[in-house]
């Protein structure tokens, strides 16, 4: 049986029962109609989650976290070779402002942070707090 360690892989090949519950067959398992898989809420929204690629570590904590598995990954290596996701951004079609995301991100100025829904992301991202 394998360790917990071992368990442990890359974040595209989590191991059953390691750290998210798999999924048998996604695209035909019976969901209702107002599940998150077939429907979107994101026009609730007020509030939007909005990303800053320069402070991200990539910890994965975001993507493992949100609920309606919004954020966008491209697959790189990392400094050991490894596979890891580097998180580019967020699927707005999908994201009902939860805030979770934000709730997670542990790096010391927060990678993701909460701004209002009219709000451009450029914008955004000027008004970001800075270090002291
Ligand atoms: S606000 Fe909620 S739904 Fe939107 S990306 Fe963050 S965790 Fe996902
Ligand atoms: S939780 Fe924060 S630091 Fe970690 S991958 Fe997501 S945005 Fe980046």
């Amino acid at each position: 049986m394998a360790t917990p360690k071992e368990m442990l892989t890359t974040w595209d090949e989590v191991q059953f029962g390691a750290v998210l519950p798999a999924f048998e067959d996604p695209e035909h398992k019976k969901r209702s109609k107002f599940h998150s898989y077939n429907y979107t809420v994101a026009d609730w929204r007020v509030e939007k989650p909005v990303f800053n690629r320069e402070l991200c570590i990539d910890c994965d904590f975001c993507w493992v976290s949100c609920p309606d598995s919004c954020f966008l990954v491209e697959e790189v290596l990392n400094k050991r070779g490894k596979k890891q996701a580097k998180i580019v951004g967020i699927n707005y079609n999908l994201c009902k402002g939860c805030a979770v995301c934000v709730e997670v991100c542990p790096t010391p100025i927060k990678s993701l942070l909460m701004f209002p829904e009219y709000m451009d992301n450029e914008e955004a991202l000027k008004q970001w707090p800075k270090k002291d």
